[in-house]
């Protein structure tokens, strides 16, 4: 085993890759940019390196530093999380020539599956079902049209660089397309710095289950089982479940089989993600493997009880996976919420600040994983994602209360957050029925997003009287009360809202 692993993140992510590290008696190395000085990441590690200014740019995607971090405190090995470096070929690649290990996959194996048409071409080769769709990249807006027409309408447009939903545009008409593929192509080269596109029909209302993959240098593969990812906004994931509803035990062998078979093809090792739709009548399409750990591994932790980031460094150290396939089944039920810097009431635009105070759910089947703390400040220089939080239950009812019940139990002052948005996801009929497609979100987001009347006359002075009277329950009753601010006026609704 590693003496010490460098940590190539931040936030949450790197705090949960820290605690891998220590319970498997590593010491750890984190890194931070100037925006992250003192951040919660930082001083859970052994020890924190500076690696630059606040833009992405100039600290956490510079590879050379963070090479250069590695060998200065005698790290063995890099991860890298999600994000950031995690999925780039070269990173890898510096990481092995400068005599260090990758905690990922090897470099051909990002490389193979780096590009969605070169995934593609490898999974037809392999026998697994894709998207009809074009086999490589688009030349011009033309040839998209000559493609669709023959595929038939609504077609897709993917940047082959894709991810994070950025690069694709529906097209339903042949009129549409000559626009969609100009924005498609640009957004793509602006955030991947490669204008390839490709084209795919449009699956009408399946769902997004992805399947976890585990694979260690002695040949052995593993399927962790299935994830739910089907609630999305604009293509990003907001909430995870495991198992799915949609998938039966001997859907499970079929989708961990083909997932255990283009990892193979690809030569992967350590975890990785095999994303599929899955549509209505049950039939399912390979669209990428992910070669990295995922945001949401933990919804597989908690129902298979394998401790995914741990795995990953033994992986990476040469250690054999001790399970046999046979012996992975699915306990009881899972589910993560994304908590993040955005207002449901405000479109979902970032929203930043200091964050004034945070109470952390907890109590049985609880699990936070978070990056922030009461005066972390939240900008705009990263993800804004803020932490997640994780619930187990025996069963999906349970999961779906306990998500409720932990909900109520979280409070973050200073900045709006996704928090009021879950609640209400966990309230609504259809998503407790598990009747959902990737498409339903956008289609309920306005039930979804509560615009919270203020409060006015009695019911203000009664609010706030509940306020006064938590605050003092807490022993945090201010000498001098200043005059409730906005903050205090949500805390105190929150308050109402739990009584009621
Ligand atoms: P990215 O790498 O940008 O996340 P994906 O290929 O994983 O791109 O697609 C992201 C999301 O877009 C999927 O989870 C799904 O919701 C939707 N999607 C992708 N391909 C199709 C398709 N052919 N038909 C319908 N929806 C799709």
């Amino acid at each position: 085993m590693f003496d010490k692993v460098l940590v190539a993140n931040r936030g949450e992510i790197a705090l949960r890759i820290v605690r891998a590290c220590r319970e498997l008696g590593v010491a750890s190395v984190a890194v931070y940019s100037d925006a992250d000085t003192g951040a919660p990441h930082t001083r859970a590690a052994d020890e924190a390196v500076n690696i630059g200014a606040a833009p992405s740019a100039e600290s956490y995607l510079v590879g050379e530093r963070i090479i250069a971090a590695a060998l200065r405190t005698g790290a063995r090995a890099i991860h890298p999380g999600y994000g950031f470096l995690a999925e780039r070929e070269w990173f890898a690649r510096a990481v092995l020539e400068a005599g260090l290990v990758f905690i990922g996959p090897p470099p051909d194996a990002i490389a193979a599956m780096g590009s969605k048409t070169a995934a593609r071409a490898l999974a037809i080769q392999s026998s697994v079902p894709v998207v009809p769709g074009t086999a490589s990249a688009l030349a011009t807006a033309d040839a998209a049209r000559k493609a669709a027409d023959e595929i038939g309408y609504p077609v897709l447009l993917k940047a082959a660089a894709g991810g994070g939903g950025k690069g694709m545009r529906v097209v339903r008409a042949s009129g549409e397309i000559e626009a969609a593929f100009g924005a498609a192509a640009r957004e793509a080269r602006a955030a991947f710095g490669d204008d390839a596109v490709y084209l795919e029909k449009y699956i009408s209302q399946p769902r997004h289950v992805e399947i976890q993959v585990l694979a260690d240098s002695h040949g052995t593969v593993l399927s962790l089982g299935e994830r739910e990812c089907s609630l999305q906004r604009r293509h990003q994931k907001m909430l995870e479940e495991a198992p799915s509803v949609a998938v039966s035990p001997e859907l499970r062998r079929a989708m961990g089989e083909t997932a255990v078979r283009v990892a193979r093809a690809a030569g992967y090792v350590n975890a990785g993600t095999c994303e599929f739709l899955l549509d209505a009548g049950g039939k399912f399409y390979f669209l990428e493997m992910n070669t990295r750990l995922q945001v949401e591994h933990p919804v597989t932790e908690l129902v298979t009880d394998i401790d995914i980031v741990q795995w990953q460094i033994r992986i990476a150290a040469g250690e054999k996976l001790p399970f046999a396939q046979s012996e992975i089944e699915p306990r009881g039920w899972a589910i993560e919420c994304r908590i993040t810097s955005e207002d449901p009431a405000n479109g979902f635009l970032p929203s930043t600040g200091v964050v004034q105070y945070l109470g952390v759910p907890s109590g049985p089947g609880v699990r936070w994983d978070g990056g922030i703390e009461a005066g972390s400040e939240v900008g705009l220089h990263y993800d804004p994602m803020l932490a997640k939080l994780i619930v187990w239950g025996e069963n999906r009812a349970q999961a779906v209360a306990r998500m409720h019940r932990a909900l109520l139990e979280l409070t973050i002052d200073g900045v709006e957050t996704s928090r009021d948005f879950h609640l209400r996801l966990m309230e609504d009929a259809e998503f407790r029925a598990g009747e959902f497609d990737i498409q339903w979100l956008e289609r309920r987001l306005d039930s979804l997003i509560a615009v919270s009347p203020p409060p006015e006359g009695v019911r203000a002075a009664a609010l706030a009287a509940a306020f006064l009277a938590e605050e003092d329950r807490l022993g945090r009753m201010p000498a001098m009360l200043p005059v409730a601010s906005g903050d205090q006026w949500k805390r105190a609704a929150r308050l109402d809202a739990l009584r009621e």
